[in-house]
């Protein structure tokens, strides 16, 4: 069997699109080889040997070894040196990489071959000894960390002690001399802690570290990365085992990281940050400032740190082909890392770089612009559950809030809150409902809590490739990072900057698109929804099929919906409406009723009420369709609850606080979502819906003379299982509507229909359809009635029901396609055989859900209705279900 596949400037034996065998990491190595791109020659191990290496007892197969020796071999005759030769050594990195980058796979090892002879020739070649001793003492600490498993604050510790007895501050204080010393310590350490001493020859480097890439695809951080990210076990991971080159061989050397766009505003501008002198992660570590590549971002940065352009301006134009090239080939934003050694240009990897949803959008739209992408690839590359970051505020432009400190702008959209200085703070803070800063001078892996917790993140150092930028940009939360001027300190609990001394609990406001930060709160805007989203909202909407409405009952919802570009309201929720200011008086009232007069009574006072409600809504959803839900949920829900509350109602209404506690306790129910709600009310209070009814229809014959077209409300009963509770009320909203036509001269068109919500009403569509004009799939009742779970009970099991793999998703989140999915189907196909053009529409929460919205194209449904801000998340991932 082949298991290793070369890659070099000669020949490259994979290719990008290989990586399922090779991993993303390697196929993008061996496409780059193949370009003819300065790659390192090297070779992966590939993904199968992950395979059976678990298949079989974690041992490798008999035809390994000579597969890895002969490709050592090749990368040494590359290169000019003999991996294992003392004399001229090969020195090697080993790199893990899985299909889908993966955090939590094992630490890539550099400088693999050094030991204390190899060092000695290393120290001639280069001609340079602090090199080559930094490199070996680089190589210990790494190893020893990812493959011996002695933790690194040991060599920290080591280190900083060395340091601080020389009186040095830098790590580039210390001379060839210092490191040779550092280095006896380092390996002392090690005996003491793996009982043996460090490995010296270069093969067992080789294959312990080897080992070590396997062994940790089942690490218990990897496992739970995969778990959380629905990864299958069973994908492996890849090696690559790669040719050294030195970024640390003095100042004609750097090491660094690119995207070939902004990766948080998406401008088409090259991107990145470099060290000279440095290796490997030295950038993304925060140990040094980092510099900029270009003049214009160096400039824009106020850096007074020279870039690459400058400094290495051959290399930089080099460079620059190098990413327009692979941007051009991948059709995509790249993110990339280079290194330079004396003067020489190295890729070391490149991959479709991650990015804010605003630069996503805008990556999108400028590409199919330049004509690099099809408007339908654009839309494509968009994801939609990304679109919510855009929703985000920013600071009212006419605010002009004097900064008291500027640092990177990393992550966009501004917030506000109280400054913390810990992740555990912001989480206490978080918990007792309130807003927060989350201030570090740098984040790592232990502040991730916090920095969910938290509005928005700030740190006083690193760059835009920091920590807390890259994890603040995948949160979608605003970041300001490297704000160099804010001196914080942790132990008073205080921040202070531009002269002003602020401590825990004040309140600051960060922007993090213009990197700023101010003391106090700083009014905000919503977002403009114009320019490249409005664009790529505009390509969606020409290619999709399903309608996009929204769940809305209060004008400025239904505001905020037609701005995101709702096609009318899916769902009213008309409970919701009683529930406002004085009217759950009146509500109240009508339930205490005991009589048909007295209920008549109490309703005639929410008519007036629901009328203005009903035209105001028409009004704002002029010439758009309107469905309105009649009245739901069980009763008992609109009563008092305190001994307060009860109390202040029998005065209220002159009804003795005994009467209303026997009144409450009749209305008790044991499991309320299967009881006396729904169309059961009405069946058995007719009245309430016709007071509904007759608000629907004056309220539109209002809004029609308002606005001069006239409206056509859509009536639609919930709960029912079969056509005869149906028949039983439709009825009384056909009388509703001659009466009101009768009364104002007016015939308002409507239409009749129904929520398909529990699971007989789906099988006995067909029936259902020869009455309602329409169905609108109520999907969180039919979910819970389907699955017989209970929405509001289900915390306490169904993460263990995702974990163990019994559900795919969680099925309130995601329709369950083959149960309750299954259901709609039928439905449809019953429905649709009875009555040829019934509207079929979900509204529920699966309406603004992708994964739910790319089912119901498939189901052939005609709408999806979903809350407002989930509107533009709907537009677009009906557009790629479309295509
Ligand atoms: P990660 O997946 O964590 O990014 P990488 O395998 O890309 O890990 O390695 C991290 C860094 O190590 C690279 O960005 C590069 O700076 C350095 N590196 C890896 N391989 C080599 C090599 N052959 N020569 C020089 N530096 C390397
Ligand atoms: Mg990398
Ligand atoms: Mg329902």
């Amino acid at each position: 069997t082949k298991w290793v596949y070369s890659f070099s400037a000669e020949r490259a034996e994979g290719r990008g699109e290989m990586k399922n065998l090779l991993g993303g990491k390697g196929a993008n190595l061996h496409e780059m080889a193949h370009l003819g791109l300065p790659v390192p020659p090297g070779f992966t191990i590939s993904t199968e040997l992950c395979t059976y290496f678990y298949a079989n007892g974690k041992t490798y197969p008999s035809d390994l070894a000579e597969q890895v020796d002969a490709a050592v071999a090749e990368v040494g005759r590359q290169t000019g040196h003999v991996f294992g030769d003392p004399g001229n050594p090969l020195l090697l990195s080993v790199r893990s990489g899985a299909r889908a980058s993966m955090p939590g796979m094992m630490d890539t090892v550099l400088n693999l071959g050094l030991n204390d002879t190899s060092v000695l020739t290393l120290a001639k070649t280069s001609g340079d000894e602090r090199f080559a001793y930094d490199s070996y003492r680089r190589f210990i600490q790494m190893y020893s960390n990812v493959v011996l498993d002695v933790d690194s604050h040991n060599f920290e510790d080591i280190l900083e002690h060395y340091k601080d007895g020389k009186g040095y501050s830098l790590d580039t204080d210390l001379k060839a001399d210092d490191w040779r010393k550092v280095i006896v310590e380092y390996k002392a350490k090690v005996e003491e802690a793996t009982g043996k001493p460090f490995p010296q020859e270069p093969k067992d480097q080789l294959w312990g570290a080897i080992g070590a890439v396997f062994s940790s695809w089942m690490n218990a951080r990897a496992i739970t990365y995969r778990r959380l990210n629905n990864i299958p076990a069973d994908w492996g991971t890849a090696v690559n085992v790669q040719a050294m080159v030195f970024g640390n061989m003095g100042e004609t050397s750097a090491t660094g990281v690119a995207f070939t766009r902004n990766p948080s505003t998406g401008e088409n501008a090259l991107y990145g940050e470099f060290l000279v002198n440095a290796q490997g992660e030295d950038v993304v570590a925060g140990i040094r400032t980092p510099q900029n590549i270009t003049e214009v971002a160096r400039k824009a940065a106020g850096s007074d740190k020279p870039s690459l352009e400058t400094i290495m301006p051959e290399v930089f134009h080099q460079f620059v082909a190098t990413t327009q090239l692979l941007e051009k080939h991948y059709k995509d934003l790249q993110d990339m890392e280079f290194t330079v050694e004396r003067g020489k240009l190295w890729m070391l990897q490149t991959r479709n770089g991650k990015r804010t949803a605003k630069a996503a959008l805008k990556v999108a739209v400028d590409m199919a612009n330049e004509g690099v992408l099809s408007r339908e690839d654009a839309i494509m590359r968009v994801e939609p559950s990304a679109l919510n970051q855009l929703l985000h505020p920013m600071l009212d432009p006419k605010a002009k809030p004097a900064p008291i400190a500027t640092g990177l702008p990393a992550s966009p959209g501004a917030a506000s809150g109280e400054i913390v200085f810990s992740a555990d703070d912001a989480e206490a803070a978080s918990k007792a409902g309130r807003k927060t800063i989350l201030v570090r001078v740098e984040t790592s892996p232990e502040d991730i809590h916090g920095m969910h917790a938290a509005e928005g993140i700030l740190t006083t150092r690193g760059g835009m490739t920091s920590h807390a930028a890259v994890v603040a940009r995948g949160m979608g939360k605003p970041c300001v990072s490297g704000a160099g001027t804010i001196r914080i300190d942790y132990a008073k609990g205080t921040m202070t900057a531009g002269g002003v001394t602020l401590k825990k609990g004040d309140i600051i406001t960060i922007d993090g698109a213009a990197g700023q930060v101010m003391a106090g709160a700083v009014p905000m805007i919503k977002p403009e929804l114009t320019g490249e989203f409005g664009t790529l909202m505009t390509w969606a909407d020409e290619v999709r099929r399903m309608k996009v409405r929204a769940n809305a009952e209060t004008p400025t919802d239904a505001r905020t919906a037609r701005s995101f570009g709702a096609e009318g309201i899916g769902l009213c929720r008309t409970e919701h409406m009683f529930f406002e200011g004085d009217r759950i008086v009146a509500m109240r009232e009508m339930i205490l009723a005991e009589t048909e007069e007295g209920r008549r009574a109490a309703l005639a006072k929410l008519l007036p009420m629901q009328r203005q409600d009903f035209a105001e809504l028409f009004e704002i959803m002029s010439g758009l369709p309107v469905t309105i839900r009649l009245l739901d949920p069980p009763l008992h829900e609109f009563l008092p609850k305190t001994a307060a509350e009860m109390e202040e109602v029998s005065k209220g209404m002159g009804v003795p606080v005994d009467k209303l506690r026997a009144r409450a306790a009749e209305l008790h129910e044991f499991n309320p979502m299967l009881g006396f709600r729904g169309i059961r009310l009405a069946v058995a209070y007719p009245e309430i819906a016709e007071m509904q009814a007759r608000a629907i229809f004056l309220g539109a014959v209002d809004a029609g003379k308002k606005t001069g077209s006239p409206v056509t409300p859509e009536i639609m009963l919930p709960v029912i299982f079969g056509k005869q509770e149906f028949d039983l009320v439709k009825p009384i909203i056909v009388a509703a509507a001659e009466a009101v036509a009768k009364e104002t001269g007016v015939t308002v068109p409507y239409h009749v229909g129904t929520m398909i919500e529990l699971p007989r009403a789906a099988l006995r569509a067909g029936e259902i359809a020869e009455s309602a004009e329409f169905f609108s799939f109520g999907t969180n009742d039919l979910t819970q009635t389907t699955l017989g779970i209970s929405r509001d009970d289900a915390g306490s099991f169904l993460g263990l029901y995702t974990a163990k793999n019994l559900l795919p998703t969680d099925p309130f989140v995601s329709i369950d396609t083959v149960g309750v999915g299954e259901l709609i189907k039928i439905a449809v196909e019953r429905g649709k055989a009875t009555r040829p053009d019934i509207k079929l529409g979900v509204c529920g929460e699966h309406g603004g859900d992708p994964a739910s919205i790319a089912f119901c194209e498939d189901a052939r449904l005609d709408y999806v209705s979903c809350s407002p801000f989930r509107i533009p998340i709907a537009r677009l991932a009906a557009a790629q279900a479309a295509l």
